[in-house]
C-alpha cells in the first residue's frame, strides 16, 4: 500500500533500524522505544489487523515473532520479554499495518503485567458464562469473523446486546 508507512519501511523508502529480515516478515526497532531494543515486527504483505490475514500467514508471522523475541531478550540481556499486539483503534492501534511489539523487560521496572494495560475489573459468574458462550459460538475463521464486523445486520447487533456490560 502506497500511503502505509510500514509498507514503506519494507520497500526500503522510509529508513528503519532492521535487526531481522526472512521471506515474509521484517524486525526493527520502533522509533519510540518502551525500552532500549523495542522490536516491531511486521509481514511484508499489507494487512491492517491479525484479523485481515490469511491463518497461515498469522502463523508465519508468529513464528517470525519467536525468533526475534529470542533475539532482542539475548541482544539487550534482558530477563523478560513482552509481546504485544494492538487491533482496531479501540485497542490503541496506530499504524495500520499489523504489527507485533516486542519490548525486552527489565527485573527492576512495573508494572510488569497486563496490568500495565487495563487494569482487571470484577464480572458476575453468569456473565463469564454468557460470555464465554458468546466466544465459543463465534465462527473462528478470522477473515470472516472481521468482515462481518461493518455492516451490522440487525441478528447480529442483538447478539453483542446480549453481552454488554456495564463497566
Ligand atoms: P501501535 O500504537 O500502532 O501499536 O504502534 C505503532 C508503533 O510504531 C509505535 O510504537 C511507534 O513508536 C512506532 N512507529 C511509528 N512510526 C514509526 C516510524 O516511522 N519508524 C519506526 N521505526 N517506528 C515507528
Ligand atoms: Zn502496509
Amino acid at each position: 500500500m502506497q500511503d502505509c508507512l510500514f509498507c514503506q519501511i519494507v520497500a526500503g523508502k522510509i529508513q528503519a533500524k532492521k535487526v531481522y529480515e526472512d521471506d515474509h516478515s521484517i524486525g526493527f526497532l520502533d522509533i519510540n522505544p518502551r525500552n532500549p531494543g523495542h522490536t516491531l515486527v511486521i509481514p511484508k504483505k499489507h494487512f491492517e489487523t491479525i484479523l485481515d490475514m490469511p491463518e497461515k500467514e498469522a502463523g508465519k508471522l508468529f513464528e517470525s515473532v519467536q525468533k526475534v523475541a529470542a533475539m532482542v531478550k539475548t541482544g539487550t540481556n534482558s530477563q523478560g520479554i513482552s509481546i504485544g499486539q494492538s487491533n482496531g483503534q479501540a485497542a490503541g492501534q496506530v499504524v495500520r499495518h499489523v504489527h507485533v511489539h516486542v519490548i525486552p523487560r527489565f527485573a527492576n521496572e512495573g508494572p510488569v503485567g497486563l496490568e500495565g494495560i487495563l487494569p482487571s475489573k470484577k464480572i458476575d459468574d453468569l456473565s463469564m458464562d454468557k460470555i464465554a458462550a458468546s466466544i465459543k459460538s463465534a465462527s473462528a475463521h478470522a477473515h470472516h469473523a472481521h468482515k462481518e464486523e461493518e455492516p451490522k445486520s440487525e441478528k447480529k447487533s442483538k447478539k453483542s446486546e446480549d453481552i454488554s456490560f456495564e463497566f
